[in-house]
């Protein structure tokens, strides 16, 4: 497959990450800090794959001696399938975002974006253990997240979704709490709502009351975006007593895919500090 830019060296171990489309990734940004920073001899490159060429375009980028990749959307899912196994969250999540080529040849799927999140949520103080959630979208995104959040036992986790039966599907076989997203959506008390949609990325946000923001709701944005993210905006507006985008949670779910790779959990605080909006 073709590589969207050009920092790569046959004599250096390759990762990268795949997806359609790719150019906007900071994946490469963060990796390449993370290896300076512990002095690992690799290269990170971005390759945009479409769909049809998933498999054709991975399986050559392995055989040709590559190390690792991270996969975006929209190849999640395809990822998952694809793989020769799965550790227990990916296939908990369904969808694979890290591939790693074992010693004996065969890839494992991996999903760090559970992990990402929470670590992120630690870091700005977030409490999760004996709050009220709310999840705006059903997507791959959620799927990552979910038991990850379970696992800290909250009071509640409520997943909202313009399709219901999708949130019902998953969050109901999870002992979560589902609703029908949009206007009439109006619970409020929620200590945390995090927005899993890809609204943002066309300037939209999800039709929610603004009932679902209270003076003690933290406001967490899956997306992310210069200065903000609508959602972000509109959660301030209505009052959020806290807020982050998803940018942290990038910088933690890349740490975690480059500590299963390399063995060495880098230190994030700088590539927090260099990409902060
Ligand atoms: P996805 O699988 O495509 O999920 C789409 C979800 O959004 C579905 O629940 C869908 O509802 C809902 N949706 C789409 N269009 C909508 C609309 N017009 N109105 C209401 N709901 C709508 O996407 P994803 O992989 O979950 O990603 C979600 C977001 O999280 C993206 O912005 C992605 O970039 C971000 N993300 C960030 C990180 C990070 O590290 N910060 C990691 C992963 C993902 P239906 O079921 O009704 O179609």
């Amino acid at each position: 497959m073709t590589r969207s830019d050009s920092t790569a060296s046959s004599t250096l171990d390759r990762y990268g990450v795949v997806g359609h489309p790719i150019a906007h990734s900071l994946s490469p940004l963060i990796h390449g800090a993370f290896a300076e920073a512990t002095r690992q001899r690799m290269t990170y490159d971005r390759y945009d794959v479409t769909p049809e060429n998933f498999e054709r375009d991975v399986s050559a980028f392995f055989e040709s001696g590559g190390r690792g990749l991270n996969v975006t959307v929209p190849h999640k899912e395809r990822a998952a399938a694809w793989v020769d196994e799965l550790t227990p969250r990916a296939r908990h999540a369904g969808a694979v975002n890290t591939l790693i080529k074992l010693e004996d040849g065969r890839i494992r799927g991996d999903n760090t974006d559970g992990a990402g999140l929470m670590s992120d949520l630690s870091r700005l103080g977030v409490a999760v253990t004996g709050r009220r959630l709310l999840i705006l979208g059903a997507g791959g995104a959620t799927r990552g997240i979910l038991g990850p959040l379970q696992e800290c036992s909250p009071a509640e986790i409520v997943v909202a979704n313009r399709t219901a039966e999708r949130a019902r599907a998953l969050a109901g076989g999870q002992g979560c709490g589902y609703d029908q997203l949009g206007p009439f959506l109006s619970r409020g008390g929620f200590d945390l709502v995090i927005h899993a949609t890809p609204l943002g990325l066309s300037g939209g946000l999800p039709e929610v009351d603004s009932r679902i923001i209270g003076t003690r709701t933290f406001a967490y944005d899956l997306g992310y975006g210069k200065p903000d993210t609508p959602f972000i905006r509109w959660a301030r507006e209505y009052g959020a007593a806290g807020v982050a985008q998803g940018l942290g949670m990038l910088v933690e779910q890349a740490a975690e895919s480059f500590r299963i790779w390399r063995g060495i959990a880098p230190d994030t605080r700088e590539v927090h500090r260099k990409i902060a909006v």
